[in-house]
């Protein structure tokens, strides 16, 4: 039997089905690095991958990952920075088809320390006004934890609420599970 994929796999098959080599993307929670290095072999050496992490562990663990696989990662930019800066960082002028948020704390890390929906959408309003049209921006949603269910309502008010006629956005998401599963939210600029 072939399982159909879980949260995080549906995101990167999500990315990989709308990135293309060459482009501009964002990580904006790096934590251990896993989507950081999934998106710089996305791009490849002549994309530009931008990552933001808020715990300078996170970015040193990114780093070291980065610089223990088998790729050339001088095109990834890390910042020890929040996401809510993202329009402030990246060039006015940069045009990024992907991004991914993936919620919550960091694993290994300091449970208390998670994002929050505020700067969370900070963030995501920093993505689409750099989106191109057909762009996309996944946010892979934890909500296990205390603080995570309010975040989880805010960030899914904020993605519902997006005009239909400029964005797409679905859900992906288990509804049978004991406990709770992460969820997927996407959305692509379509015009
Ligand atoms: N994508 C990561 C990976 O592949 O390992 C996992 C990310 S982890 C679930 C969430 C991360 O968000 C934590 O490392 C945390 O420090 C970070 N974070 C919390 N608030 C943030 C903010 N305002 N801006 C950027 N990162 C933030």
């Amino acid at each position: 039997m072939k399982k159909m994929q879980n949260a995080l796999e549906f995101s990167h098959q999500l990315l990989s089905n709308h990135v293309n080599a060459g482009d501009t993307v964002i990580d904006g929670t790096v934590g251990n690095g896993h989507d950081t290095l999934f998106l710089a072999q996305l791009v490849g050496s002549r994309g530009t991958v931008y990552g933001f992490d808020i715990q300078e562990r996170a970015i040193q663990q990114t780093q070291e990952r980065l610089t223990a696989a088998p790729i050339n990662h001088t095109h990834v930019h890390l910042f020890n920075r929040g996401h809510q800066e993202i329009a402030s960082v990246l060039p006015p002028m940069a045009q990024v088809s992907g991004a991914i948020f993936n919620l919550g704390y960091l694993p290994g890390g300091n449970k208390q320390l998670i994002t929050h929906a505020e700067t969370t959408i900070q963030g995501l309003r920093g993505c689409i006004s750099h989106l191109t049209v057909g762009g996309i921006i996944v946010i892979v949603v934890y909500y296990g934890h205390p603080g995570g269910q309010t975040e989880k309502n805010q960030v899914d008010n904020f993605c519902a609420a997006l005009p239909q006629k400029q964005f797409a956005v679905l859900k992906y998401e288990f509804i049978n599970q004991v406990h709770q599963p992460p969820f997927v939210l996407g959305i692509q600029k379509v015009s």
